[in-house]
């Protein structure tokens, strides 16, 4: 007998298959990521194209079979109409369906990611987001990612010396995991200075103090210094995880 299996999912990538067939990366509320054949769903005929599109909260339901999953059923939940007619929005979902496709690579339930996957699609769709502010939201889910992924940075003492920070000159070291100090940077060739302001920003994101995120002023040149070190510590991730499956 075949074990049909249900659960609620957020859709975060299609891909176009053979014939009218299209495999699905979710992130479901039980299993975790998955991948999910839908066979036949380009034809205009099929009864699960309603319920499945990218970005979509629906509740599925698949088969395992010997090679993949199939989808056999598919119900819309909650579609986040806001954040599709916001091209800007759509945008950031994009950015932050790529880093969990990159970054989460184990299907495996993990309850929390679920709630910060729910709680990051509801703010994108619901709130309104003043200029310059809206690229807050991915650094919000991808700090918060990393530090249930078990790659929280070190933002209080030296990654290296563990000595309480101090505000002075300080640097952000991708590869040891956090903040170095003044001292330490000196055995380090290429390393990124990180202001105190940027560090107090991140610090923020990873209490998830969202009321205080959004009244916060943000100068220009901190959000830069931000969006630089959160691309270093995102490239850095992804070509560790890449080498350690390879492994
Ligand atoms: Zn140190």
């Amino acid at each position: 007998m075949t074990i049909h299996y249900r659960t609620q999912g957020i859709i975060f990538e299609k891909i176009d298959r053979k014939e009218a067939d299209q495999l699905f990366t979710i992130y479901t509320k039980d299993f975790g990521r998955l991948e999910i054949l839908g066979k036949g769903i380009r034809k205009i005929k099929s009864k699960l194209r309603s319920g499945i599109e990218l970005f979509y909260l629906s509740e599925i339901e698949f088969i395992q079979g010997k090679n993949y999953k199939t989808l056999t059923d598919a119900i819309l939940i909650e579609k986040f109409p806001h954040l599709r007619k916001d091209l800007r929005k759509l945008r950031i979902a994009y950015k932050i369906s790529e880093g969990l496709v990159k970054l989460v690579r184990e299907q495996e339930e993990d309850k929390k990611i679920w709630q910060l996957l729910n709680e990051i699609f509801e703010k994108l769709d619901k709130e309104k987001f003043e200029n310059g502010k809206l690229e807050i939201i991915y650094y919000y889910f991808f700090w918060n990612l990393l530090c249930l992924l078990g790659y929280q940075p070190e933002l209080y003492h030296c990654a290296i010396c563990q000595k309480r920070l101090k505000p002075e000159k300080l640097f952000f070291s991708s590869k040891e995991g956090g903040v170095i100090c003044n001292f330490c940077k000196k055995n380090i060739k290429s390393i990124r200075e990180i202001s105190p302001e940027t560090i107090k920003v991140l610090r923020i994101l990873i209490e998830k103090n969202w009321r205080l995120l959004e009244k916060l002023k943000i100068e220009k040149k901190f959000l830069q210094f931000l969006n630089i070190i959160t691309n270093d510590y995102y490239l850095y991730l992804s070509n560790q995880l890449v080498n350690s499956k390879e492994i």
